[in-house]
């Protein structure tokens, strides 16, 4: 069992866990219970964590979660419609050929 993610929303974890699990990874989550004894465990012990099953499993599901993470920051990418170059969100104009997302 290695620990692949902690997140303070535990609706995070389950998504995270959906997504590991579609990709073939068994997981589980720890710290889901949350009810009760709160004034006696530190804070710290009870954010939700995201552990893989099998250690041989970590590199990728921390690839997947990584990607999870990133995606969600930024909007998804484009492709520019003059010289066809795929665009990262977060820029407005192709970093090939400087046309801005949206010129004909
Ligand atoms: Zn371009």
């Amino acid at each position: 069992m290695k620990r692949v993610a902690t997140h303070e929303l535990l609706a995070e974890i389950g998504h995270l866990k959906n997504v590991l699990e579609q990709a073939g990874i068994a997981c589980v989550v720890r710290n889901e219970q949350l009810s009760g004894g709160l004034g006696e465990i530190p804070f710290i012990d009870c954010i939700p964590e995201l552990w893989v099953v099998r250690d041989d499993d970590l590199e990728r599901a921390r690839a997947i979660v990584e990607q999870q993470w990133r995606g969600a920051d930024e909007s998804s990418g484009w492709r520019c419609r003059n010289c066809g170059e795929s665009n990262e969100g977060q820029f407005s104009a192709c970093w090939q050929c400087g046309k801005a997302d949206g010129d004909a």
